[in-house]
């Protein structure tokens, strides 16, 4: 059962504001309410736009930034429990994983005060030319702007963070639009900012129609970069509808990975069998293609099976919980017709496939034709395919017949394979002996080809979000 039933309001230019209308918050599990919020629209939108402008009005300095960007991380270390439990109750996130994932939170906040305190520009080597003899230039990183933030469901704690905490290190003013199925972990992070010390306006919360606040963030041009997380579509058409503004993008995946006949198999049963299945596969790097060598391929579907059955599904709430649900019953019927499809090309469900209750089975379907929708696109659900093998280059080309291009891994004892992979397989990321859904939080992380264009990660995304301006000397 889903504990909390909260009620958080909007927060804009530095006020807790209501509208008059409500989104209601239900549990993905039993659907039982865990809160509401105000439904913001258009209007809304435009106040948050004022009031970030007005708030950079005054720019922060840099250990002023850094000191509340300390203290929230200190805040929200205090509060993990609460952080937790409300992750867990509007994502349906198993409390193991959404406990993850608050302490994830408090680190994506203590690297972006570090990055806050180092932010600085670069000296130009001027008499390395003619042109610039007798000149003294450097660089200053400037605040890029007023950033409009678009966050998705299964991470919604600490890919907030990762949009508001750069930013506000960066010197930028947020506008933030969190998934209406998950306003609560944002609006409670914005609390904790609050009583951190953040003056009025430096973050802005406003919850709503996506569209209408979306078509806001992309038609306002004091909003100078749109930093996006979700699906792909959503994300790639942002981006053509604002051709003049940065619009950086973080989308989804297809997640494969290598088992090559040298690696450590138990242990890449293990890790394997728990990272394809964490919140019910619905990490943008879930584990989705498993690709194993012939030569052990039973051998490694007899450690990692089991290891697949013994995993716990249930209530997200209780604390022995490894799978949950899924966020919706349609994404439920969605991905039980995928399977369905798979099948229907030939392939042999080795385990789950079903419902119990309401809830997906973990599955591994055996072998999928190429073109079955498991295979090519992300599944975002407590699915993984597994898949035989002859040669590492046969593999590598398995891994990479995709459009997506987010994190890839390879199991391996071999160096000059593991080398390999890592010159050869499309990704943002490429984890070795690591499941790829492996993330620690001051990591570069994006994608290429379709899963995105940009890096988050407090030091990359700083960057992202300053410009550089010239400071010319003569002498
Ligand atoms: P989504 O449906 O694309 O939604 C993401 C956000 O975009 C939500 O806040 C949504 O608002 C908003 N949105 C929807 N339509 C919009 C529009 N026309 N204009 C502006 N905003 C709009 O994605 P999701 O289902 O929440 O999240 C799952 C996806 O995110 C997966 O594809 C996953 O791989 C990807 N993801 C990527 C990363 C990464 O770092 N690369 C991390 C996590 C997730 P509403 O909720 O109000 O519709």
């Amino acid at each position: 059962m889903a504990m909390i039933a909260t009620e958080r309001k909007l927060l804009i230019g530095g006020e807790w504001v209501e509208t008059g209308e409500w989104i209601e918050v239900r549990s993905p599990y039993d659907r039982a309410i865990v809160g509401r919020v105000p439904k913001a629209g258009a209007a809304e939108a435009r106040k948050a736009v004022d009031a970030a402008e007005q708030a950079m009005r005054e720019p922060l300095p840099a250990h002023e930034r850094a000191a509340i960007l300390d203290r929230t991380a200190a805040l929200l270390a205090e509060r993990a429990d609460d952080a937790s439990r409300t992750i867990s109750a509007e994502a349906g996130k198993p409390m193991k994983a959404a406990r993850v994932e608050a302490a994830r939170a408090v680190s994506t906040f203590t690297m972006a005060a570090v990055e806050a305190r180092k932010l600085a520009g670069d000296v130009v080597p001027m008499d390395a030319s003619p042109a610039g003899a007798g000149k003294i230039a450097f660089t200053l990183r400037q605040p890029i702007g007023i950033v409009g933030a678009i966050s998705p469901f299964n991470f919604p704690l600490n890919l907030v963070a990762h949009k508001v905490a750069p930013a506000l290190a960066a010197g930028c003013a947020v506008v933030l639009k969190p998934a209406s199925q998950t306003p609560l972990s944002a609006l409670f992070l914005a609390e904790l900012e609050t009583e951190a010390g953040l003056p009025a306006g430096w973050l802005n919360v406003v919850c709503g129609p996506a569209s209408e606040i979306g078509d806001v963030l992309v038609e306002e041009e004091r909003v100078r970069l749109i930093s996006f997380t979700g699906s792909a579509p959503i994300g790639w058409k942002l981006r053509e509808r604002a051709p003049r503004k940065r619009v950086n993008l973080e989308l989804g995946n297809a997640t494969p990975v290598i088992v090559a006949a040298d690696a450590d198999l138990d242990d890449a049963a293990t890790r394997l069998s728990a990272n394809a299945f964490s919140f019910a596969g619905q990490s943008c790097i879930s584990v989705q293609r498993i690709y194993v060598e012939r030569s052990i391929y039973d051998a490694f579907l007899e450690l990692f099976l089991p290891r697949v059955e013994a995993l716990e599904t249930g209530d997200p709430s209780d604390e022995a919980t490894d799978v949950g649900p899924v966020i919706s019953a349609s994404d439920r019927d969605r991905i039980l017709s995928w399977i369905e499809e798979a099948k229907s090309g030939g392939a042999t469900v080795l385990t789950g496939g079903r419902l119990d209750g309401e809830l997906l089975l973990p599955t591994v379907i055996a072998e999928p034709p190429p073109k079955a929708k498991v295979s090519c696109e992300e599944v975002f659900g407590p699915v993984c395919t597994v898949t035989p093998f002859d040669t590492f280059d046969e593999a590598i080309a398995l891994a990479n017949s995709t459009r997506f291009g987010l994190q890839a891994g390879v199991f391996t004892r071999n160096l000059k394979n593991a080398l390999r992979a890592a010159h050869t397989l499309e990704f943002g990321g490429v984890t070795v002996n690591e499941a790829p859904t492996f993330r620690a939080d001051q990591m570069p992380y994006g994608g290429v080809k379709d899963s995105g264009n940009t890096r988050e990660g407090p030091a990359y995304a700083v960057r992202e979000m300053t410009d550089v301006r010239l400071v010319v000397l003569q002498l």
